[in-house]
């Protein structure tokens, strides 16, 4: 048997949606992006949401809309992918990394509280793996005016305490890339409840315009368009807003063979020893993006090896940030800065979890993991 690390869920039958993109005339932003952003204001109750091109720009965008200058501080957790820490890095502001749980590997109101400093201008908590961090009690920690990001790149359809991303932040940027529980490719959204900032986004997710190609024609006249400020480019084309309507239709649908899976991997892994997983938050509905699995760092990377041979794809979600080449020499960390994160990141092997995964595909992942954990532990002996 053979068992794919990862499956998307689109295919030829979504064809018509992108064919209608095509016999209109607009290719780029118009109609079928803002009723997917109507849908998304109503799945998370917000007033405001743009799709984006890719969380990183939204990030960006969203960033430069809450005037991000050098030498201002964002705090983003240590475990997570690189791009939380580099939209940071690109507009000249500096990451303060902070450590995460050892159980939950989530940024926690101490961790934060640790670096907080008078330079802190954001933070970026990270729902890491599908699992809410508890943003309220970040909002209690860093105070009304130190700007809240959520990371929610791995979290649409997660909850804390029945509440959905974007309650308690400034704003929550989602991603459709490829991988994603939801996914056209490419692709993102921001969410927020914040009016003025909003208002900002319109333009620093579009070069910084103050109207877009179909608004120039508004009220039968030219509106010219100004620039107020810098902006990045981060519309999403209606070619691949087109795919999102029927996923998010079916995400919650979907969350229930995710948690399946979920549960049946703890099932299967739980009472073994040798296999650390993360711990379960109280409260929380875990979107069920990744499922990964912590192993002794000196057979990681052999069971990585041992895996693949043997059919079963994987891979790494992550690498302690801080701990890689750039922000290792740029910022002098090394492997005590960040504990929790770097013996996490050493240890750890994400395994295939996606709707269409067959309960007999996940039979023989879990049996394949301890069999090869078996025999490497023998030989290591
Ligand atoms: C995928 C991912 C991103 C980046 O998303 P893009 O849409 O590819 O820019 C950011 N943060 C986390 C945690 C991710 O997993």
């Amino acid at each position: 048997m053979k068992v794919a690390f990862y499956k998307h869920q689109l295919s030829s039958d979504n064809a018509d949606s992108i064919a209608a993109v095509l016999d209109s005339p607009i290719l780029t932003s118009g109609q079928v992006g803002r009723d997917v952003e109507a849908r998304l204001q109503d799945y998370f109750g917000v007033p405001h949401t743009y799709l984006t091109n890719s969380w990183t720009n939204g990030a960006l965008a969203t960033l430069l809309a809450m005037d991000l200058k050098p030498g201002d501080e964002v705090i983003v957790p240590a475990m997570t992918f690189i791009a939380t820490a580099n939209v940071v890095e690109l507009l000249g502001a500096k990451p303060v990394f902070c450590d995460v749980c050892p159980d939950t590997l989530l940024m926690t109101p101490n961790n934060i509280r640790s670096v907080l400093s008078n330079k802190t201008r954001a933070v970026i908590p990270v729902h890491l793996y599908g699992q809410m961090v508890d943003i309220a009690a970040i909002r209690a920690v860093v105070g009304p005016s130190v700007r809240i990001v959520e990371d929610c790149a791995h979290c649409f359809e997660g909850t804390l305490h029945g509440e959905r991303p974007g309650t308690h932040s400034d704003a929550a940027i989602f991603s459709f890339y490829a991988t994603k529980n939801i996914a056209c490719g490419e692709g993102g959204a921001i969410i927020t409840r914040d009016d003025a900032l909003a208002g900002k986004l319109a333009a620093t997710r579009l070069h910084g315009m103050s109207a877009g190609a179909i608004d120039r024609f508004r009220d039968q006249k030219y509106n010219h368009w100004d620039m107020q400020c810098l902006g990045v480019k981060a519309n999403l084309p209606d070619l691949l807003a087109a795919l999102l309507p029927p996923q998010i239709e079916a995400v919650d649908e979907k969350l229930k063979r995710r948690e399946e899976i979920g549960s049946a991997y703890e099932a299967g892994f739980g009472s073994d020893d040798r296999i650390r997983l993360q711990a379960p938050v109280k409260d929380a509905v875990h979107a069920r993006h990744l499922f990964p699995v912590c192993v002794e760092e000196a057979i990681r990377d052999d069971l990585i090896l041992a895996l693949n041979a043997a059919g079963v794809g994987c891979t790494v979600n992550y690498r302690s940030v801080p701990t890689l080449t750039y922000y290792r020499e740029k910022y002098g960390y090394g492997p005590k800065d960040f504990p929790n994160s770097y013996a996490w990141g050493q240890g750890t092997i994400s395994l295939p979890l996606y709707p269409t995964l067959k309960d007999d595909e996940q039979k023989f992942v879990i049996e394949t993991v301890r069999r090869e954990l078996d025999q490497l532990i023998l030989k290591a002996a």
